[in-house]
């Protein structure tokens, strides 16, 4: 979705990871499982699965929440119900909000600063989080979810940041990318010559990311620091 773009009205983009970056991402994953908990009350007359599951994820558990959940309560987890927990999980209304530095940040934007989204993740769950948060009404002119050019767009493709360059048609000095996955998020801007910067909340889900890691040029806790 674009907002009408001037052209020539910006002379710098600054673009926006979502999940932990704009709002916290364990927020939609409780609400996530509270959906789950209130589908399978109505719908299989079980009682206290979603709290099994949010106990299992404060806990520290990351994989297989439904599975055990369901094991726990004496049920067996057939492949025909996960899938359908799990598109219950994609398809629910997530209860989230923007974090308030982030909305300050975003309230703050100079007239020639545009405000743009690039996020992984699952299409339908990705636009409902973005509806959820009422980004186009906080101030971001662009949203762009990676998974319209299927699992293949997702970071660390470059598809959805050169996107954003033939749209607002800047170099790619005037844009800055943040976001908190050093997983994922920084290579293909740092390949662009973005500037980046990585917002590490102490409430993130990635404490401890592996893999082909590269950082973003400087990190900060919130938005008061950028
Ligand atoms: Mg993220």
């Amino acid at each position: 979705m674009v907002k009408a773009l001037p052209g020539g009205a910006f002379d710098r983009v600054i673009v926006f990871d979502l999940d932990d970056t704009l709002y916290l991402e364990r927020d939609y994953v409780l609400s996530g499982l509270k959906a789950v908990g209130d589908w399978a009350i109505a719908n299989l007359a079980l009682h206290g699965l979603g709290t099994a599951m949010i106990d299992r994820f404060e806990a520290g558990y990351r994989t297989r929440l439904f599975d055990e959940a369901l094991i726990e309560l004496g049920f067996h987890p057939s492949e025909r119900l996960i899938t359908r927990m799990l598109a219950v999980y994609r398809q629910h209304r997530p209860d989230i909000r923007l974090a308030d530095d982030a909305a300050a940040f975003l309230a703050r934007r100079h007239p020639r600063t545009a405000f743009a989204v690039i996020t992984d993740g699952f299409l339908d769950a990705q636009k409902r989080k973005i509806r959820a948060l009422n980004l186009y009404r906080r101030g971001i002119h662009l949203g762009i979810c990676t998974d319209r050019w299927g699992r293949e767009g997702w970071k660390p493709n470059q598809r959805a940041f050169r996107h954003i360059e033939s749209i607002f048609g800047l170099s790619g000095m005037k844009y800055t990318y943040v976001a908190d996955n050093p997983t994922k998020d920084f290579h293909a801007p740092i390949s662009l010559q973005w500037d980046t910067v990585r917002i590490a909340r102490p409430q993130r889900m990635h404490i401890a990311p592996s893999g082909d890691l590269i950082d973003a040029a400087r990190v900060i806790e919130k938005f008061g620091e950028f």
